[in-house]
């Protein structure tokens, strides 16, 4: 093994948002639930200065993270690093960026997501062309209710053409998506079929537990965010020990950071190196047959439900992927 995936996710549980789609909307905390946050972040980054070999690592917090001074502190001085391949965070870009001025910004991407209603469409545009002032990679991201379909599309046609604006499927019940609902989300994201689905991923490989991991505040490993089954603590052994070759022991997945580690999938082969922060390669992206093979290959993998269509089973917003 010479490279590892960590999903961190600390303890911070709150936002400065209040999105109607979830559980941290505008929830605050004690300042001891800080300083308990601020110190498993330092633990998390001192164990990965630790390291002996490269790392990854994808910030998926319940909440908004980015608004906070020590994320920002975190991802400057792990980018430093030189063991650190790829770093990103998931971020509804409300906060301020001038912390990447002493970053190693080559490593940085941002996963951002806009929620119409929180914000301006303009505001948000404004923090994508600093990002790219700063040459900062960053995919944009929208949940895909049906009332945001508009301002989806409107987004689409502001954002400059090399950034990748994904749409999360509103996964609520049967046929949420009419065939005319379908057709212009995926104008919009050509990649948007493949998160319409939940996947029948028992008894089937996945990477998660072997080259990428989920991690929590005091160090508790897990395959992925979705297995609650821990594998073991980063902190109470060498992590090497804990990783092996596994197959998925949960009836489904549904979420884009957990089926993108099915081999089957091959996802790599359309983000490589961001897949972390959900940017297709560019040229990959420039690559018909690429996407239209990796369409077929997610067509191909066994449905439990899917978003559109046909029949959905009961869906309800997983509590481990908030739609940040
Ligand atoms: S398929 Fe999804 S739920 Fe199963 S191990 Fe992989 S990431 Fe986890
Ligand atoms: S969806 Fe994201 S931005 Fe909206 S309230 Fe939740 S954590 Fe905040």
């Amino acid at each position: 093994m010479n490279h590892l995936s960590v999903l961190y996710r600390g303890p911070l549980a709150s936002c400065n948002y209040a999105c109607g789609y979830c559980p941290f909307a505008k929830h605050t905390e004690t300042p001891a639930e800080h300083q308990a946050d601020a110190d498993a972040l330092t633990r998390f980054t001192d164990w990965v200065w630790l390291q002996r070999f490269e790392v990854s690592v994808l910030f998926t917090p319940w909440g908004e993270a980015l608004v906070r001074s020590r994320y920002q502190a975190a991802l400057s001085r792990l980018s430093t690093m030189p063991h650190v391949r790829q770093l990103a965070i998931q971020t509804n870009l409300s906060g301020k960026l001038n912390w990447l001025e002493g970053a190693e910004r080559s490593k940085i991407a941002l996963w951002a997501t806009y929620h119409p209603g929180e914000t301006e469409q303009q505001k948000f545009l404004d923090k994508c062309a600093e990002l790219d002032g700063y040459g900062v990679r960053y995919s944009v991201g929208v949940v895909g209710k049906k009332s945001h379909l508009g301002a989806i599309e409107a987004l689409r046609a502001e954002l400059p053409e090399h950034v990748y604006l994904w749409v999360n499927a509103f996964k609520v019940g049967d046929g949420y998506y009419s065939a005319e609902d379908l057709e212009r989300i995926s104008r919009v994201d050509p990649l948007f079929e493949v998160n319409t689905r939940r996947y029948r991923t028992r008894g089937r490989d996945c990477a998660a537990g072997e080259s990428v991991i989920s991690v929590d505040g005091d160090g508790t490993a897990r395959r992925c965010h979705f297995i609650e089954r821990p594998i073991g603590n980063i902190y109470a052994s060498d992590v090497r020990e804990l990783l092996a070759p596994r197959l998925c022991s949960r009836a489904s997945c549904e979420c884009h950071i957990g089926y993108v580690h099915l081999p089957e999938l091959q996802a790599e082969s359309v983000y490589r190196d961001g897949l972390l922060a959900r940017i297709p390669d560019p040229a990959l992206w420039a690559d018909p047959q690429a996407l239209a093979a990796y369409l077929d290959r997610a067509r191909a993998l066994p449905v439990v439900g899917r978003a559109g269509g046909r029949r959905v089973e009961s869906v309800t917003l997983h509590k481990a992927a908030p739609l940040v």
